[in-house]
């Protein structure tokens, strides 16, 4: 039994990653994909279902498969979704959901997942045969094998004092962080990056006279893709020419900056260029830099 703890895009994808493998090899396996919020093959980024929340990338750049980074385009083409530009994330979601449901039908009947809601609150050392225990919220116990961490970033910290109650929102992520406030009141984001968007876009459209202020130290808004873009010149980039061995993370910044000065066209093109070769990079990392 594998444990894996968060049901968003990397726990779903450990997940299908495993699948695949016990497939190949007709190994039996059990997985328990274990989300606090049921946000299974969604996660924070993926479960939202305003269609104006986008991806922050083109589809080109999304496949969840690396041997295979044409799969989202076929995938939109099929269903019937753009197959450039930039799609919902609701979208991307029922594409993780589904490659999940793929892959467990590939792997049955050896191999079987179960998706469980809720939150794991402390993990300990087994007993009967088993490494682990983990012990759930709500009182249950799952016996594992071994245990994948893919519970996301931490909550945002507030970055000053903040008063108790319900009209200051930690985290629009949250399932239904933003039910209470798209009543008409004037609202404060702290931040003007792409969350800011997503928030103003959900609050003005759910009631359309509130008026959003948006703070940050420098007001620096997202800029614009430009869109649309040609292909990347990749061989053109030293830090995704680099060959195996390790690799230093302030070399990896190094080189990114000097590429991206000296690339003519938008330094998006780096950003995608290097979205690919990020499991390759991130093998080379040593521990500490990870
Ligand atoms: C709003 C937003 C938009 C984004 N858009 C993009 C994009 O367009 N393209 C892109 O590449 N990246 C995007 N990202 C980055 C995104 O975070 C990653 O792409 C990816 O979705 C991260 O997935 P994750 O599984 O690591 O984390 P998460 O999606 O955060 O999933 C972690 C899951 O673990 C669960 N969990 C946490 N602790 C526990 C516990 N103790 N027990 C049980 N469950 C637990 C949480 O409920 C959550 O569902 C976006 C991020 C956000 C927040």
């Amino acid at each position: 039994m594998i444990a894996v703890i968060g049901g968003g895009a990397s726990g779903t994808l450990a997940t299908i990653t495993l699948l695949r493998e016990a497939a190949g090899r007709r190994l039996p396996l059990r997985v328990a994909l274990i989300d606090r919020h049921g946000r299974h093959g969604l996660g924070r980024a993926y479960s939202t279902t305003h269609p104006a929340h986008l991806l922050n990338s083109p589809v080109g750049a999304m496949s969840a498969l690396a041997d295979d980074p044409g799969h989202l385009t076929r995938w939109a083409a099929q269903a019937g979704l753009p197959q450039d530009g930039f799609l919902p994330r609701s979208a991307y979601g029922r594409y993780l959901t589904e490659l999940l449901a793929a892959a467990e039908r590939s792997a049955q009947p050896a191999a079987r997942v179960s998706r469980i809601t809720s939150q794991v609150v402390a993990i300990r050392r087994g007993s009967h045969g088993r490494a682990l225990r983990l012990h759930l919220a709500a009182d249950g116990r799952i016996d594992a094998d071994a245990a994948v961490l893919a519970t996301g970033n931490l909550p945002p910290v507030p970055p000053c004092p903040v008063p108790q109650g319900d009209r200051y929102i930690a985290d629009p992520w949250e399932p239904g962080a933003l039910d209470a406030a798209p009543d008409g009141s004037p609202v404060v984001v702290l931040g003007t990056g792409l969350t800011m968007l997503d928030v103003a876009i959900a609050l003005t459209d759910a009631h359309p006279r509130t008026t959003v202020h948006a703070i940050s130290r420098h007001a620096l808004l997202p800029r614009e893709h430009n869109w649309p873009r040609p292909a990347a010149a990749v061989s053109a980039m030293p830090v995704i020419r680099r060959p195996g061995g390790t690799l230093r993370i302030t070399r990896l910044i190094r080189d990114f900056r000097a590429s991206a000065a000296a690339y003519p066209g938008d330094w998006q093109d780096i950003v995608d260029a290097l979205r690919l070769q990020i499991p390759r990079l991130w093998e080379q990392l040593p521990e500490a830099d990870k």
